[in-house]
């Protein structure tokens, strides 16, 4: 399996791929049979993040979709009854960061939440895509975290707001490439402590659901995110936190957390 980073080379961002714990340069298009060129590195193990690079958000998508109460003990925490169809809002792409980069918790948003959440991105243009052929429309995997300001996403309807501030879509920290996102571990750590855990078989609306409803609605592009929901455990995030989603198979993404 490959996971494929996107680094900072000296003020340009380029894709790596790292394949068995060697990180080579990726050469080709990134959706459509890219290679792995030169070798520019090694990892400890494999899994484990190019220590040795400046890694960014894997990719910016053109936009983010996430799904709201798609796992029953999350609606449940939050006294809300489990939906009948999936539940979709967008979180704009200018709210993304990388692994390390900090989440700010703006002046005035009262309470903010982390959400652990499994992220599948898309491969090609999809469009009114069968339940039956989702899986060509996926490229691979990846690790959101749905940051959400509680208390405003209770006193409105929309979520653009509670969920749109820069830096409430933290992505990565690579995209696991031909990992099968079905039943994968998913948990949320705060300061060292696991919040959050569950596998994303206890989703109410499955992947390849939430392909076919989202494109019956929008057509969906390369590098396009689903972020697929969160399981309970959510909790609020202080300045000075540290909090990192785990998804199995891909990794660990981790942010700061600071005032601003
Ligand atoms: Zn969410």
């Amino acid at each position: 399996m490959d996971r494929i980073y996107r680094i900072d080379d000296g003020g340009t961002a380029r894709h790596v791929i790292e394949r068995d714990g060697v990180v080579a340069l990726l050469e080709g298009d990134l959706f459509d049979g890219y290679r792995a060129g030169g070798e520019i590195g090694r990892v400890e193990r494999p899994g484990a993040p190019p220590a040795d690079f400046h890694v960014l958000a894997p990719l910016v998508p053109s936009k983010i979709v996430g799904v709201g109460l798609n796992y029953r003990d999350h609606a449940a925490e939050i006294g809300r009854p489990v939906p009948k169809e999936p539940l979709i809002f967008i979180k704009p792409s200018t709210a993304v960061i990388g692994a390390g980069q900090p989440i700010r918790i703006p002046p005035g948003a009262g309470r903010v939440d982390h959400e652990a959440e499994l992220a599948v991105v898309i491969r090609k243009r999809a469009w009114r895509v069968p339940r039956e052929r989702a899986a060509e429309f996926i490229f691979g995997i990846t690790c959101s975290n749905d940051v959400t300001a509680r208390e405003m996403q209770r006193r409105g309807v929309q979520y653009s707001h509670c969920k749109g501030y820069d830096t409430f879509a933290p992505l990565g920290p690579c995209i696991a490439v031909g990992l099968d996102g079905s039943a994968l571990q998913v948990e949320g750590w705060v300061n060292g402590q696991r919040r959050q855990a569950s596998n994303s078989r206890e989703m109410i609306f499955p992947i390849d659901e939430l392909v076919a409803y989202i494109s019956s609605v929008m057509t969906l592009l390369p590098g396009d995110v689903i972020s697929t929901g969160t399981p309970a455990g959510i909790a609020p995030l202080q300045p000075g936190d540290t909090v990192t989603v785990k998804v199995e198979g891909v990794g660990e993404l981790t942010n700061p957390v600071v005032e601003g």
